[in-house]
């Protein structure tokens, strides 16, 4: 059976991944950072009769991502599919954000997927894979006041394109969801400060079922990158 290896798990688009992914038939390898929250989620999923392990790690933090996933991946299981879905966001003119928050967010939304993956992709190798990195429509614009996270994403597509570039001839395959705005818990942290409609969103079910869309592709052909808006468009 399949095993894919999803992080951010612990609620809004990961969360929803995880539950859809499980009833689809995938063993689960969950990661973020509360431990409770994966543990409840890990005894929701369990009438599945799917395996699912998960492990607290805390992505923002460097040294501690790399043995986080191999203690975790230290049960012979490797992952066919990787989802890249943690990331974060902070709102604010651009040049006024403190270093040590632009450092947080770069760490977050590209540094640990280049350290997830780095992990990861070399013991997937044998069998091949797809890494599927979650990014957003503020990759390819300049919205005001979102300028670290436009920037932080653009990065990770590009980081995806290389990635799919030099990992091809290993069998694994790396492309982007590219999102418009979801309804999740993200627009109540602290360090986004936004009043859009929220009901004229994405719902997080509609961001899995692209993923598990994408998860299902055939490994002859790969979509490179999937752009899901609301109908709404753009706020
Ligand atoms: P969310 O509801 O805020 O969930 C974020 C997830 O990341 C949570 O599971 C959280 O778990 C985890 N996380 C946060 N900080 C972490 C850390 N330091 N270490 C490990 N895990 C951490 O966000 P979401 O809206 O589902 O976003 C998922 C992805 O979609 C992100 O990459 C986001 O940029 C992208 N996206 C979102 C939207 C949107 O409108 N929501 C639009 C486009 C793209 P813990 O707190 O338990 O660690």
């Amino acid at each position: 059976m399949a095993t894919a290896l999803i992080t951010g798990a612990s609620r809004g688009v990961g969360k929803a991944t995880a539950k859809l992914f499980a009833k689809a038939g995938w063993d689960l390898l969950l990661v973020a950072r509360s431990k409770s929250d994966l543990a409840s989620l890990s005894q929701e999923l369990s009438n599945t009769g799917r395996k699912i392990s998960y492990k607290s790690i805390d992505l923002s933090e460097p040294e501690t991502i790399s043995p986080g996933l191999l203690e975790l991946l230290d049960q012979d299981i490797c992952p066919s599919v990787l989802i890249n879905n943690a990331g974060v966001a902070w709102t604010g003119d651009l040049l006024k954000m403190p270093l040590k928050s632009w450092q947080w967010l770069i760490q977050m939304n590209l540094t640990s997927v280049f350290q997830v993956c780095s992990t990861v992709v070399p013991l997937m190798r044998d069998k091949g894979g797809l890494v599927i990195n979650v990014s957003s429509h503020a990759a390819r614009n300049a919205f005001n006041q979102w300028g670290s996270y436009c920037a932080s994403k653009a990065a990770l597509a590009s980081f995806t394109k290389c990635l799919a570039e030099e990992e091809s001839a290993n069998g694994i395959r790396a492309c982007t969801l590219t999102l418009g705005s979801v309804n999740t818990p993200l627009w109540d942290t602290e360090t986004v400060k936004s009043n859009f409609d929220r009901s004229a969103m994405l719902s997080s079910e509609q961001a899995a079922s692209a993923l598990l869309y994408l998860a299902e592709q055939p490994s002859s052909q790969l979509i490179e990158d999937l752009t899901l808006m609301p109908s709404a468009g753009a706020f």
